[in-house]
């Protein structure tokens, strides 16, 4: 059986090119021309597979398809322009007015946002919970849930809950599972074995292959019945499984505009040959972080799922085997000290972004979570005196020795 690194790079078997190219064509184009009227009424009638405007489809995006679907061995993927653009769709395509969505707020601030303030006002409410605490789960769950919404590994909290046992619950209530698996993608973490139906996910972050463009995906695990989502009833007696894909596509996705660039589709699949590699490095870099934190006195404490004092250390270990992924955070004594530390750097970057080969340091209190009240930002689990480092892959001396050059300014 192939392994994961050999299929992000051979993937499986594509239309040989022309030229005998090793890499596929860029089909940075919009539309598309058919021999005959017949055979464009049969593309837009859905009755033959063919490209017809890029908004829809397009050959280099679903080569990015086809390959995140192998890796996740997945129903069937929608790239789409962002990780919101993911997240907004598939809320989009399942809930409508007067449903809800049980989510947490600890999951990425737009992302509470966009619940809280483009969806609430269109009738479609979001519930928060604690997501370790499961039976404040099913006890959210009510007959007009269509989806509980998590993130893998929240940020900046660093939680993570026991997948299965959620996706537990809510199948047994007749809700799907998405998940926004960002931090993980399908190399640290493949949601489809841990009962996730739906998996969402930045592909900005990991995939992009060290933040050259912006880009989402949605990843069909073919694993719910679409039947119980009255939405999607209809859909799925017609196309079974393929009922939410078939809804996004010929729907919510293609009337939204979501589409990826087809460029970017090139940058992001080029991306996923170096994913393994990329991820090993950036978690084993943010281990030997962690652990060097703990050891300096002006570091009042260390977070982060790989370390063995972390709440969700044996959660972490038992889903993640391969690392606990690139993100920790840590406090100092103040927001003062955290602004001096940041100024002092010199190889570490300041900037909002994650999983880039560039390691970055973030005051999530003052920057992301600004727009947010002294009480909102405790909820949240956002202190003044934390710092977010969202570690690169470049030598971990080089980063350790930096870091160290911000504590001695203090
Ligand atoms: N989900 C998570 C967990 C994120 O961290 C982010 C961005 O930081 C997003 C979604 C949104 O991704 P994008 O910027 O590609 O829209």
């Amino acid at each position: 059986m192939k392994g994961f690194a050999t299929q992000a790079i051979h993937g499986s078997p594509l239309k040989r090119d022309p030229h005998g190219a090793l890499r596929p064509a860029i089909y940075d184009n919009v539309a598309f021309e058919f021999a005959d009227a017949h055979e464009a009424q049969l593309a837009f009638e859905g009755r033959r597979p063919a490209h017809a405007y890029t908004r829809i489809s397009n050959p280099t995006v679903e080569a990015f398809e086809s390959r995140i679907r192998l890796l996740a061995d997945a129903l069937g993927v929608i790239a789409v322009s962002s990780g919101m653009a993911a997240i907004s769709n598939v809320l989009m395509a399942l809930g409508e007015t007067g449903t809800n969505v049980v989510s947490t707020r600890w999951v990425f601030g737009n992302t509470h946002s966009l619940f809280e303030h483009t969806f609430k006002p269109w009738g479609l409410d979001g519930s928060y919970v604690d997501m370790a605490d499961t039976d404040a789960v099913a006890a959210a769950i009510n007959e007009r849930t269509r989806a509980v919404f998590l993130e893998i590994i929240t940020n900046p909290q660093l939680q993570v809950a026991d997948i299965a046992r959620i996706s537990q619950i809510a199948h047994e209530r007749g809700v799907p599972v998405v998940l926004d698996g960002t931090t993980t993608t399908p190399y640290l973490f493949r949601s489809k074995d841990y009962g996730v139906d739906v998996e969402v996910l930045s592909s900005t972050k990991y995939i992009s292959g060290g933040a050259t463009s912006v880009g989402g995906l949605i990843i069909d695990n073919g694993t719910f019945n679409w039947k119980q989502n009255p939405k999607l009833n209809a859909q799925a007696k017609k196309f079974g499984p393929g009922a939410l894909l078939n809804a996004l596509r010929r729907e919510v996705y293609r009337n939204l505009g979501s589409c990826l660039a087809p460029h970017n589709a090139f940058l992001q699949t080029l991306g996923l040959e170096t994913l393994s590699l990329r991820i090993d490095k950036s978690c084993a870099n943010t281990l030997s972080i962690a652990q060097w934190l703990q050891q300096q006195p002006k570091v009042t404490a260390v977070n982060y799922p790989g370390l063995a004092t972390s709440t969700y250390h044996c959660a972490a270990k038992r889903q993640f085997p391969r690392g606990a992924g690139g993100i920790l955070t840590f406090n100092l004594a103040s927001r003062e000290q955290c602004f001096a530390f940041q100024d002092a750097l010199k190889l570490v970057r300041r900037a909002t972004n994650i999983n880039d080969n560039k390691t970055l340091v973030l005051h999530p209190a003052s920057t992301i979570f600004c727009e947010y009240s002294a009480e909102e930002k405790s909820a949240m689990g956002v202190s003044d005196s934390m710092l977010r480092l969202a570690v690169g892959i470049e030598d971990v001396e080089g980063i350790i020795e930096d870091l160290e050059r911000g504590l001695a300014t203090l």
